[in-house]
């Protein structure tokens, strides 16, 4: 049982020159393992200012592949209230307060099997691939287990 509305307000961006404001964006869905957060504050970080001037570091050019993944939600710096949890999540209720980690680890690299997941390979962050949308929108993206996430006050 859900009491989220089926669409939210969201900055998306499609590609290096588009970036909408969507008033009508679906919502995230979640699984048994996620939580959806509702956004109560979104930080602008420099990477998200370059990102959006098109830097080939995040679209891509001859040199290198494309490392975002379009299209997403922006904001890895974010925090709000739990609005739903999956069925196996156990330390977290709706209303907590919560604040995550940016990286989301892959789970399977060396790294992530040593505990050194802030050195993962992918090095997924939210809000740049369209599998781990950011904060700037009114509900986040489900965190996935993996993800370290802390209750704040
Ligand atoms: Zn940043
Ligand atoms: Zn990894």
């Amino acid at each position: 049982m859900s009491n989220i509305p089926k669409t939210m307000k969201a900055l998306v961006a499609y590609s290096k020159d588009d970036y909408r404001l969507e008033l009508d964006y679906p919502t995230p869905q979640c699984g048994p393992d996620d939580i959806i957060i509702k956004t109560e504050a979104c930080g602008v970080c420099a990477g998200d200012v370059k990102c959006s001037h098109g830097a080939a570091m995040f679209w891509g050019d001859e040199l290198q592949p494309s490392w975002v993944k379009a299209p997403f939600i922006p904001g890895h710096e974010f925090f709000g209230r739990v609005a739903e949890v999956g069925e196996n999540v156990k330390d977290y209720k709706v209303g907590d307060r919560i604040i995550a980690d940016q990286i989301v680890p892959c789970g399977e690299c060396r790294f992530c099997k040593t505990g050194h997941y802030w050195m993962c390979q992918p090095h997924n962050i939210f809000g740049f691939q369209n599998a781990n949308n950011g904060g700037m929108a009114a509900l986040n993206m489900p965190l996935i287990e993996l993800v370290l996430a802390m209750k704040i006050l």
